[in-house]
């Protein structure tokens, strides 16, 4: 059966200094496949992927799989704790209204400068194996950065780090 392996990342920290944690559910199967990343309730007030995953990690315990599913649900807990009366303001950053699901790297220059490094020999694998070399590189040195990361953007390199070498990736948003 698939081997189960559950850990927290830290990525973000309280005004008391508290380490805010994401939960992440990693199934490997036993022979090798591709890489499915989800994750769910970065506006912390979806949190109906939430159950979706959940749901998930019970079918995946009996489902005998072929890769690695990756599962981060409440990827977002900064967002999912804050609350007004019984409203969750899941959507935005209320320390300077940045959207919780806008600071991802994408940088079409680096893209574009990729491209042009491959030429029609290179097989596929080799171009995937290249890219995501590079994406890691260009991950870290964002997250190196010691000034100008907002808390927002912070999460969103955190979450990609998990997914930048992911076959196929779903990030769950629901009314
Ligand atoms: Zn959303």
């Amino acid at each position: 059966m698939n081997k189960l392996l559950k850990e927290h990342i830290v990525v973000a920290q309280n005004a008391s200094g508290r380490n805010m944690n994401v939960p992440l559910y990693r199934f490997v199967g036993k022979q090798p496949g591709p890489k499915v990343y989800i994750q769910s309730s970065i506006h912390g007030a979806e949190v109906q992927g939430n159950v979706v995953i959940y749901q998930l990690i019970q079918w995946l315990k009996n489902l005998p799989i072929c890769g690695e599913v990756l599962l981060v649900p409440n990827c977002n807990p900064v967002g999912t704790n804050i609350k007004a009366g019984e409203y969750t303001l899941g959507r935005f950053d209320p320390v300077n209204g940045t959207n919780w699901n806008r600071g991802y790297y994408y940088d079409d220059a680096f893209i574009r400068e990729f491209a042009h490094s491959i030429d029609d020999e290179e097989a596929v694998q080799s171009i995937k194996f290249r890219f995501r070399k590079k994406m890691k590189q260009q991950l870290q040195s964002r997250l190196d950065e010691t000034w100008g990361i907002g808390l927002a953007q912070h999460l969103n390199l955190k979450l990609q780090q998990l997914a930048f070498d992911a076959d196929y990736v779903l990030d769950l948003h629901n009314g």
